[in-house]
């Protein structure tokens, strides 16, 4: 399974930054980004919550 921020959704409120650091930084451009590597089990509860709190609904977590 893979994170992605939907661009043209992200506002850069910063949700998921602070909700999961270690998946989710800002670009330079004020938008969040998602580490593009394969998500561990141990990102996964994470990555949830990160998707689960962005008010734009952002967030996307694809593939198995
Ligand atoms: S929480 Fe959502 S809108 Fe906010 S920075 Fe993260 S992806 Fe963007």
């Amino acid at each position: 399974m893979k994170a992605q921020v939907d661009a043209g959704r992200c506002q850069g409120h910063g949700v998921c930054v602070v909700t999961a650091p270690d998946l989710f930084e800002f670009a330079d451009d004020g938008k969040a980004v998602a580490v593009a590597r394969e998500l561990s089990p141990a990102d996964l509860d994470g990555a949830r919550a990160a998707e689960a709190s962005c008010p734009e609904l952002a967030i996307v977590l694809s593939g198995s």
